[in-house]
């Protein structure tokens, strides 16, 4: 097995030196064990119904909007493309990213709060710790053993990524908690950020709710703008905003991938274990275009994640899912026989939360008229 790519670097996490897979198996093949864990993200089930997941407006708001899926496809290309300059694994890096928003709930964050808040006294819920449980124990595909029986790396990828970072989550043992994680899946956080700031932009103007002449404020949109207009004089309207977002991701990914690379020789890192043993992540932003970079997501989270139509849309979700999930818990016979069925093994709020989070906002919000619209079909 394992045809190593010839070019990675010695810090890149490499294939045939994976920990493994937590149940053994034969395989019909002999893909790479990245490209293999990759190749079973695609195929299952929590990775389509990413589509009709909300990223930030809800999907029937407009087909023109990021859903989870197209949002999960941005993150995978600006992940591989730093993998690439980076020599990094390539394949590594695409897995993690397409698995990262697995355990997103239905309406996005405002689910995910939702969802936190009704299951604080039983365990909590966190989405990168449920993308991790959908990989581990939600899938149902082979007869052997729950789950899709990824490699370590990538499961590590998942509940590690934003390491270092203040965020609340907190890592399973079995991941060293106290290390690192690989740098392909320190890329991941950053590729995230990078994706969602600009597509929220391009959806936050289409959507009206932001105005061009508001982002003018914000200082590293300025600048690209200006490099724009110097590039193509004369351009404007759609032309100008689609050609200012692809040169500022351009312009992150330049400078994400420089500042790394510079820290990586500061750093005198040589080997996957150097990167572990760093304390901190190596992949980053520099310092002048980390302090640009916050300053635009401050603008967005006033401007559009604020916006009074973003509050309807979030009011709505909170009731939704407030509602299913609080309905099933007082008659968990309305539950569908399988969960009903897992509910012998494990605690009712644990398979509710499964249940409530695998949905996509289309069918939370089918399943919401079937059980309180008197005149909808069951
Ligand atoms: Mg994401």
């Amino acid at each position: 097995m394992d045809e190593e790519r010839p070019d990675l670097a010695p810090y890149a996490a490499m294939s045939h030196l994976s920990r493994g897979r937590r149940y053994c198996e034969e395989f019909k093949d002999r893909r790479p064990n990245f490209e293999r864990d990759r190749d079973r993200i695609i195929h299952c089930t929590a990775f389509r119904r990413l589509e009709y997941k909300t990223q930030v407006f809800v999907n029937h708001e407009g087909d023109y909007y990021r859903t989870r899926l197209t949002h999960t496809l941005e993150v995978a290309q600006i992940s591989k493309g730093i993998a690439r300059r980076l020599r990094l694994n390539e394949d590594l890096a695409e897995s993690i990213a397409l698995a990262h928003d697995l355990g997103h709930t239905p309406f996005g964050h405002t689910g995910e709060e939702t969802l936190q808040r009704l299951m604080s006294d039983c365990g909590g819920f966190e989405h990168n710790r449920q993308s991790l449980r959908v990989v581990e124990e939600l899938e149902e595909r082979y007869p052997n053993f729950p789950g899709l029986n990824l490699t370590w790396e990538t499961r590590e990828g998942l509940v590690k990524r934003s390491f270092g970072r203040a965020d609340g989550s907190v890592v399973p043992a079995a991941f060293e908690p106290h290390l690192a994680p690989t740098l392909e899946a320190q890329i991941i956080e950053l590729a995230d950020e990078i994706a969602y700031n600009n597509h929220d932009i391009d959806d936050g103007l289409e959507s009206g709710y932001l105005r061009e002449g508001q982002l003018q404020g914000v200082t590293i949109w300025r600048e690209i703008n200006e490099q724009v207009r110097r590039k193509y004089p004369g351009i404007s309207g759609k032309k100008e905003k689609y050609q200012t977002i692809s040169h500022l991701i351009g312009h992150l990914i330049g400078d994400l991938v420089e500042n790394t690379r510079a820290t990586l020789e500061g750093k005198g890192v040589r080997s996957c274990d150097d990167v572990r043993r760093a304390g901190e992540p190596i992949v980053r932003f520099s310092p002048a275009t980390q302090a640009k970079n916050e300053e635009l997501k401050a603008f967005l989270n006033e401007k559009l994640y604020r916006h009074y139509k973003m509050e309807r849309m979030r009011l709505k979700a909170r009731r939704t899912i407030s509602r299913l999930f609080e309905t099933y818990l007082e008659h968990p016979s309305l539950l569908p026989f399988r969960h009903q069925e897992r509910a012998r093994t494990e605690p009712l709020k644990r398979v509710i939360c499964d249940y409530v989070a695998g949905m996509t906002d289309r069918y939370a919000l089918e399943e919401y008229r079937r059980l309180f619209d008197p005149e909808e079909r069951v």
